[in-house]
């Protein structure tokens, strides 16, 4: 018999599988909280329960969580990264990140990416599989019971595109937002997208509280479709609406992310085109130098990403530079993944 991953249910599931196996509803709130409150995953610990539960459960379910396989720990701001292994062997990424409001745990949402992205290490390596519910939590259940760190917010902006995973993702958000777990208020969750349109319709129509941040990095459909293939899917146009709807339906603020690249998209015409496309909307400029990937010579440096806001500032769009964390464990998101699948290759 297959058992049930148990952290991917919430309690109305969990509730219908202990009918089946004859145990009284309520016990499948008390397991939950064990689970995802008290963090408490061996069964046999579940102290209120009766022992023939607590063999009936070790029967039916399994409780895994990601084991952390490398982790670097910046000397100069307290970022962590992990590079946790999964049940079957595959690898993500986990960021820890200090801010002095709290710690922001950076998720990922699959194992390894279909969006292509020409900058992106992730998208280099090539996709496997999509996440389970249980294993975005279990990111969180994991980093923070080894770091010790409580977390105050996550960020969706680890390996994948967490739009193409829509189900999972949200589920995982669900589970974390429930008053019986861990009771994080949404208001606290960033999700980043590429792009998938009909996606952040539906998030939009959700009403769940979640910052939506656009991976923009280009103003016009020519460049953007030359460095993200999801823009010949749903173009810039069809994009900048659905924020638009997002603004509208939620009431937030939107963040457009853009990756300033060297001879790509720094010049002060692309700045002219992206106030132009964004002007009036509500929303916030989030300006990364791009981080150097082995396989492609794209560069950038802070000070052209300094240029490239000041251009935006002439033409009154509010920007920022983003901080970066974490620069002396530095590796562009997706790399210790890679490194990791390149060293196994060659055993
Ligand atoms: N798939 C989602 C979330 C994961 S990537 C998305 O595309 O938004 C998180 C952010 O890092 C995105 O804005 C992505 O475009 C950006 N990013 C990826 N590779 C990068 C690189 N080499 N330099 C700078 N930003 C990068």
């Amino acid at each position: 018999m297959i058992k049930k991953d148990i952290l991917s249910l919430d309690i109305q599931q969990l509730e219908m599988v202990f009918d089946e196996l004859s145990e009284r509803k309520f016990r499948a709130k008390q397991v939950f909280s064990w689970l995802h409150r008290k963090r408490v995953f061996d069964f046999n610990e579940m102290t209120d329960l009766s022992k023939e539960l607590r063999q009936k459960l070790s029967d039916n379910f399994t409780v895994q969580l990601p084991l952390a396989e490398k982790k670097l720990v910046s000397r100069k701001d307290g970022t962590i990264k992990y590079l946790f292994r999964l049940n079957d062997g595959m690898y993500v990424e986990t960021v820890m990140m200090e801010y002095e409001y709290g710690t922001t745990i950076c998720l990922s949402t699959q194992v390894g990416c279909k969006m292509g992205c020409r900058f992106c290490a992730s998208a280099i390596a090539g996709y496997e599989r999509d996440l389970m519910p249980s294993e975005v939590l279990g990111q969180i259940y994991a980093a923070e019971n080894d770091s010790g760190r409580k977390i105050s917010g996550i960020v969706l902006m680890g390996i994948g595109e967490p739009l193409d995973n829509y189900r999972n993702v949200m589920k995982a958000m669900e589970l974390i937002s429930s008053p019986e777990g861990t009771g994080l208020s949404l208001r606290h969750v960033t999700l980043s997208t590429c792009g998938v349109v009909p996606k952040i319709y539906e998030l939009a129509d959700r009403r769940t509280g979640i910052t939506l941040s656009i991976s923009l990095h280009c103003p016009d459909n020519e460049g953007r479709s030359e460095i993200m293939p999801i823009n010949r899917t749903y173009n810039v146009n069809e994009l900048i609406r659905a924020a638009e709807y997002y603004v509208r339906t939620t009431g937030r603020r939107v963040t457009f992310e853009y990756a300033v690249i060297d001879n790509v998209n720094s010049d002060k015409q692309s700045a002219g085109r992206l106030a132009q496309l964004i002007k009036g909307i509500n929303c916030h400029v989030n300006l990364i130098p791009v981080n150097a990937v082995k396989e492609r010579d794209y560069r950038s440096s802070r000070r052209s990403a300094e240029r490239f806001r000041e251009y935006l500032e002439s033409m009154n769009i509010n920007a920022t530079v983003r901080r970066t964390l974490g620069s002396d464990i530095e590796a562009a998101c997706g790399q210790l993944r890679r490194e990791r699948k390149d060293e196994s290759r060659g055993e």
